[in-house]
């Protein structure tokens, strides 16, 4: 099997493994067994990678974004909150999708763990 077609399909919230199933049961909180097919999804521990990949993957686009803004003349009261709402906008519709490619990482990977090691 395609080693993309699980991240692409949680990429798109959707379960890695039958990409027909949610991937979430709330924002951010995955479901505990696939709704489809029964993969143990909530198993999964994405932990803090996520976050910093989002992080990491936004912040070199944001910053010169917030620069040339800065730059451009525009009064201060109406950029700053114009670029806080657009950075936290964005980064709340990135951050599910990252943790979905990070779930279907690990999916791919095995890394499934039984409840005995969950704390
Ligand atoms: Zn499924």
């Amino acid at each position: 099997m395609n080693k993309l077609l699980p991240v692409w399909r949680a990429f798109n919230l959707r379960c890695p493994a039958c990409g027909k199933g949610k991937l979430y049961a709330r924002y951010l909180k995955p479901v505990e067994t696939c709704e489809v097919c029964g993969e143990p999804i909530g198993l999964i521990r994405a932990e803090d990678g996520p976050a910093a990949w989002t992080i990491l993957g936004l912040g070199p686009f944001l910053v010169p974004i917030a620069f040339m803004v800065s730059m451009s003349g525009a009064p201060i009261w109406l950029t700053l909150p114009l670029m806080l709402l657009g950075a936290i906008g964005i980064v709340l519709l990135a951050l599910p999708r990252v943790k979905g490619v990070f779930i279907a990482v690990l999916w791919n990977m095995g890394r499934v763990e039984p409840p005995e090691d969950r704390t």
